[in-house]
């Protein structure tokens, strides 16, 4: 069967928006795109629970620009700013004939939705309802939705088909170890969909993905996509034997525990990781009771400095990830967030305004309280305000977003943080040498 899988459009902002800022230049915005071009690992994975018999194109329209060719069947698995653009090519393919299936966050939550654009919608993870969608595709006779009815056991996911990525110039490639996250945070969906409980794939099962990525990428910059790489030490320290033995460059996301165990930042230092990304969030202690209601991120926020120190001293870059926007935000906001990342040396930053997604309990909230004022999914993409923030009129809001940007890629802020890494390397390896 003639298949396509297609990744739409990925649109950061609205063209309309901000032309004079040129915030496209700076050295945050690239720093973040670098991290953001892989490819999509939902559509990989999928990939690799199709027969042999299927021949599959992987279309990246990032890259492309349209879709050639006749498809008897097409696969999307957009986020929620893709989705509209997902809608709009799904339209155009079923009018030839093709038949359109979607899955993935926005349209597990959002079924209904999808459907209107599609023949058949999956909701949640698909490793135990893609079978059966296959076998009703024989059959030609799909029903409209595979909903699962389980979280389902990562020995049944399917090793990604990487073969596909062809000759597209992604910056790194993505690799997923485990699903789950017990931290709950009130904006975020993946937890939402993936659950509490932390899930993870066999050792051999993880060997067996790299050496698949090596094969096309012989020096990948790898990125772990888990919600949090380390959440079990043991499991994690035979990750981390297995990619020091494979000498590959990568990147992954975790939490503010990772600073507690030094003789574990050595070992992650070794094993050739580049940078961690750190859900810091806020500032604002009352700002973290309210997104993570556990107060796990609460009760860090005082050592965050201390933190970023310590897990930097060991020649490894923190991407401080951080919401503005939160119900304590005030104007200061803006510059009480520059002066911790200039401090802090802090090796790059992730941040986005705070973004309602659907199916998310802000969202839920928002909604109840007719904050939402935005349904154009497209701009639910983490640069733009979706919802009434009462603190500061939007353009305000929306200016200062964009300046805290631009000062952060200042000459000055990157020489220092460039200097402040190389004093870093210059003492590992005096130490090493007197040792
Ligand atoms: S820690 Fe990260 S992955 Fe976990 S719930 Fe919070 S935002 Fe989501």
């Amino acid at each position: 069967m003639r298949t396509a899988l297609i990744v739409p459009r990925n649109t950061i902002i609205s063209s309309d928006k901000f032309e004079d800022s040129q915030w496209e230049e700076t050295w945050e915005f690239k720093s973040r795109k670098r991290l953001w071009s892989c490819p999509s690992l939902s559509l990989l994975t999928v990939a690799g629970m199709l027969p042999q018999s299927f021949s599959i194109d992987y279309i990246d329209l990032n890259y492309d620009t349209e879709i050639n060719g006749d498809y008897e069947l097409a696969l999307f698995s957009p986020s929620t700013s893709q989705a509209n653009q997902a809608y709009l090519l799904a339209d155009g393919l079923r009018k030839k004939g093709t038949k359109v299936v979607m899955g993935g966050p926005h349209v597990s939550v959002l079924p209904e939705e999808a459907l209107q654009h599609s023949d058949s919608v999956f909701i949640g993870e698909s490793e135990e309802t893609f079978p059966i969608f296959l076998k009703d595709l024989k059959k030609g006779a799909l029903k409209k939705v595979y909903a699962a009815e389980t979280y389902p056991d990562l020995a049944l996911s399917p090793s990604p088909r990487y073969d596909l990525l062809g000759a597209y110039d992604y910056k790194s490639v993505p690799i997923q170890l485990s699903r789950g996250c017990p931290h709950q945070c009130e904006f975020c969906i993946s937890s939402q969909l993936y659950g509490k409980k932390y899930r993870r794939k066999s050792i051999q099962q993880v060997y067996k993905e790299i050496e698949a990525i090596l094969s096309v990428r012989p020096k990948p910059f790898i990125f772990f996509t888990d919600d949090n790489m380390f959440l079990d030490k043991e499991y994690s320290l035979r990750i981390l034997d297995l990619l020091r033995s494979l000498n590959v460059r990568w990147y992954a996301f975790t939490d503010a525990h990772i600073a507690d165990d030094r003789e574990f930042l050595e070992v992650i230092a070794k094993s050739g990781c580049s940078r961690l990304l750190i859900g810091f969030e806020s500032l604002t202690a009352e700002n973290l009771i309210q997104i993570n209601p556990s107060l796990w991120k609460m009760k860090r926020c005082q050592d965050y400095k201390k933190i970023i120190e310590t897990i930097q001293s060991y020649g490894i870059g923190v991407v401080g990830s951080f919401v503005i926007g939160l119900d304590d935000d005030k104007e200061d906001v803006f510059d009480k967030i520059e002066e911790f990342v200039l401090e802090t040396n802090l090796y790059a930053t992730n941040i986005t305004i705070l973004t309602p997604f659907p199916g998310t309990r802000l969202y839920k909230r928002y909604k109840e309280i007719n904050r939402l004022f935005d349904t154009d999914w497209s701009r639910y993409n983490g640069f733009e305000l979706t919802f009434d923030f009462n603190n500061m009129k939007k353009e305000d809001f929306e200016k200062k977003f964009f300046k805290l940007y631009q000062n952060l890629n200042s000459k000055e802020r990157i020489t220092n943080v460039l200097n402040y890494f190389k004093n870093v390397l210059n003492e590992k390896n005096k130490i090493k040498g007197s040792t």
